[in-house]
This record gives C-alpha cells, sequence and structure tokens, in this order.
C-alpha cells in the first residue's frame, strides 16, 4: 500500500498540476468508489492538495472538499496540455482511461484526472470542509512523521505499548504514514528486531528508531516512493525506492550489512523482513 512517501509524491503532483483547475464535470464509472454529491464540486476551482498520512484532501474555492485514500492500488494520474510530452508507465498504468479507471474527472482546458483502481478498496468522498474532521480515517489519525510526531510522542507510544514493535509502527493510530516497507526497512536501519515487544526497546534504541522512521521515509520520498504493486505518481510515472529496499522484500537476498541471510515472517497478518544476525 502506498505509504507516506508515495501519498506525498503524488500530492506534491497534484499540488503542481490540479491546483487551479476547474472541474466541469465527473464520469463516475464506479459508485462503490465514489461518494458523495459530485454537484457540489462541479465548477469549483481547486485550491490546494493536502495529505494526512496515507490519505489526500483536494480542496476547492468553496466549502466542500474531495477525500480520497487509494489503499491498495488506488492511482491518482493528471494527464493535461502540459503532460503531453510524458509518457505514462506502460506497465503500471497502460491506455487511460482503461477498464480499471472508475473516475474521470474533467478538468477547464482540456485536462483529465483519472482515478484508477485493480483492486477497488480505495475511496473518494465529496464532503463539506468541516465535516473532514468528523470522518473516522481523519479523526482517528496518529502524530505525523514530519508533522507532530515528536521524539517525546514517539516515546510515550512505544512505552505504553506490549505489542510487536513492528505492528506499533503500522499502527495508523498510533503513527500516522507508515506502513510495510518503511516499518521493515526502520527496523533494520535502527538494528532491531520486529518482533520485539515495543515497551522492551530502551531509551537509546527508541531514539535510533525514530531517527530511522526519519531517514527512510526521507530516503523514499527523495526516490519518489516505491512502485511496489500499482504505485505511480500525479504523472503516471513509476517511483525508484524499490531499488533502495533495505530488507523490505529481500528474502533468501544478501543482508546489506552482515552478508547474512534475509529471513520472511509473518507478524500481524503481514511479510515481515529482517536480518537476525544484525537485528536484536
Ligand atoms: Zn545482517
Amino acid at each position: 500500500m502506498p505509504e507516506l512517501p508515495e501519498v506525498e509524491t503524488i500530492k506534491l503532483g497534484l499540488q503542481k498540476y490540479l491546483v487551479g483547475h476547474k472541474i466541469l464535470d465527473i464520469d463516475v464509472r464506479d459508485q462503490k468508489i465514489f461518494k458523495g454529491d459530485k454537484k457540489n464540486i462541479i465548477n469549483a476551482k481547486v485550491i490546494d492538495v493536502k495529505r494526512v498520512g496515507k490519505g489526500l484532501i483536494i480542496e476547492f474555492d468553496n466549502d466542500y472538499v474531495l477525500a480520497i485514500h487509494v489503499k491498495l492500488t488506488g492511482q491518482l494520474i493528471y494527464r493535461g496540455r502540459e503532460t503531453e510530452n510524458i509518457e505514462v508507465s506502460k506497465e503500471k498504468v497502460g491506455s487511460l482511461p482503461s477498464k480499471f479507471t472508475h473516475v474521470i474527472f474533467n478538468l477547464d482546458h482540456g485536462a483529465n484526472l483519472y482515478y484508477n483502481d485493480i483492486r477497488r478498496f480505495g475511496w473518494i468522498k465529496v464532503i463539506q470542509k468541516e465535516e473532514l474532521k468528523n470522518l473516522p480515517f481523519f479523526k482517528e489519525m496518529g502524530p505525523e512523521p514530519f508533522k507532530d510526531l515528536t521524539l517525546d510522542k514517539f516515546k510515550k507510544a512505544i512505552q505504553s505499548s506490549n505489542i510487536p514493535i513492528k505492528v506499533l509502527l503500522m499502527d495508523q493510530k498510533k503513527i500516522g504514514g507508515v506502513g510495510n516497507i518503511y516499518a521493515n526497512d526502520a527496523l533494520f536501519n535502527a538494528g532491531i528486531d520486529p518482533r520485539r515487544k515495543a515497551k522492551t526497546l530502551s531509551e537509546s534504541e527508541i531514539e535510533e528508531l525514530y531517527n530511522s522512521v526519519l531517514k527512510v521515509l526521507e530516503k523514499g520520498l527523495e526516490k519518489g516512493g516505491a512502485s511496489e504493486l500499482t504505485y505511480v505518481n500525479a504523472l503516471g510515472q513509476t517511483g525508484g525506492y524499490q531499488n533502495h529496499f533495505l530488507v523490505y522484500g529481500r528474502e533468501e537476498e544478501r543482508c546489506l550489512r552482515c552478508g547474512g541471510e534475509i529471513k520472511k515472517i509473518k507478524l500481524g497478518g503481514r511479510g515481515t523482513y529482517f536480518c537476525p544476525s544484525c537485528q536484536k
């Protein structure tokens, strides 16, 4: 699932290309994904795009917003005059629209915003701006790295929890934006076994982990996200972090630190990768 670096990369692309456009019409091909009354944003102009955890908010010049979660396989791809010469990823996107295009926003100046989703777990909601804080997704979001997740808050979340540290890192109600890729890589970077009960971490281990979370997320952002599954940026292009995974997805490959073998186990139902020698 796209995590903080991937969704932030989509956000930056939408900020660049979508802001200033007016929505002329919306072709909703799958009602399961699109909720709310589209009339509320027809002829409204996009004034900003924000990210909350793994969620996106498109703000309009009236009282409405679009709240979006791409979940596992959602893609938001902008096509307009200024992107005519930019090719979308053939492998991850293909043609536009495709049979996986479930919503098309027709914008002014002949531009379009496509929402594709192979698995169809994502959602798009038209709601009033002031209703946003009542959406469970936003209401329950924990503090986020680079925003309000201070070392102190991180410490408190860890020291008060008895679940495996990796499962805690991925709990959006405790820490917003970190998912499976970056939780695995951050724990490797900090040399901490993902199975350890959170409250057994020492003060120095917590600090090391805090810095490691920021470090791997920064690397993810710098590489434009990880194109696992179907992730692409707002121009339909792949990211590059998948070529820099520390342990994630590297089962039976060599540890980058000690040369030992990376192991894969299941933890909280998710694939968990670690080096048994380097992570204690
Ligand atoms: Zn190792």
